[in-house]
């Protein structure tokens, strides 16, 4: 089976994870108006007002709302004390608790008010930009940001955030090793959906596309044609594809000590 075209994904996942029966978790956010000369405005009207525009988003959002359920509800099982995280899709820009959130800055995740932020037009550009198309390499990111929300409860983030800045950036770096731990917790969540029976044949390789799309490495080449180890935040592409695999064949969130480990 090549990889589905968006529409297709999303009426798989649909019937995959059964979300006609599920509520709607994802408080969706539109930005209204953009900056422009008068600055920010307070810039969100929830849905239902200016809402979803079509069927094709109507159907991401419930793509998005049956992945972060099935996300929050494993990490309810595998972390006593889990406390569930909010998302925010929006369009454009929204407010949030860390600043303003824009698409420009793709997917992510507030520690200030526990919330991910998920800009609609990840989707495509997933699928256009980077190359990772497919339901499950919407998940991986989806699950990645869940994961940051973990290190929230666990501490790992302030840790990082409290550490002198020469040892926070770089290859090797707490920030690179932050990212990969919640590579790792998104394969964790994979192997649950895996034992729960919601995976495909293609949906792991689509996982490690995603991930190996938005390597260090790989973004900075594309961009600049120059690779500088010592400016990398988030992991180079294989060590990206490798946490996840190592949280996906484990399924448990202690093999992902991305900080214990000597080779990244
Ligand atoms: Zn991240």
């Amino acid at each position: 089976v090549p990889s589905h075209a968006l529409l297709g994904a999303v009426s798989l996942i649909k019937s995959k994870f059964g979300w006609a029966g599920v509520a709607v978790a994802v408080a969706l956010y539109f930005a209204v108006g953009g900056l422009g000369s008068q600055g920010p405005r307070s810039a969100s009207a929830p849905i239902g007002g200016t809402g979803v525009q079509n069927d094709a988003e109507s159907a991401q959002v419930g793509f998005v709302s049956s992945v972060l359920d099935h996300t929050q509800d494993a990490w309810t099982t595998l972390m006593p004390g889990y406390r569930r995280a909010k998302l925010v899709l929006y369009r454009g820009r929204t407010s949030t608790a860390c600043g303003l959130g824009k698409s420009a800055t793709g997917p992510f995740y507030c520690p200030a008010d526990s919330t991910a932020y998920l800009d609609l037009s990840f989707f495509e550009q997933l699928s256009r930009q980077l190359g990772a198309p497919g339901d499950f390499a919407a998940a991986y990111v989806i699950a990645h940001e869940i994961g940051h929300h973990v290190q929230n409860l666990t501490g790992a983030n302030a840790r990082v955030a409290r550490a002198p800045r020469d040892q926070q950036s770089g290859d090797g770096g707490l920030s690179v090793r932050l990212e990969l731990q919640a590579d790792c917790y998104s394969g964790v969540w994979a192997s649950v959906a895996q034992r729960d029976g919601l995976l495909e044949a293609g949906d792991i390789e689509e996982a490690l596309t995603a991930a190996a799309a938005i390597g260090d490495d790989k973004l900075q080449r594309d961009a600049t044609g120059t690779v500088r180890p010592e400016t990398f935040s988030h992991g180079t592409s294989a060590q990206r594809a490798r946490w996840f695999r190592v949280g996906m064949q484990s399924g448990d969130p202690n093999a992902c000590d991305t900080f214990a480990a000597r080779r990244l």
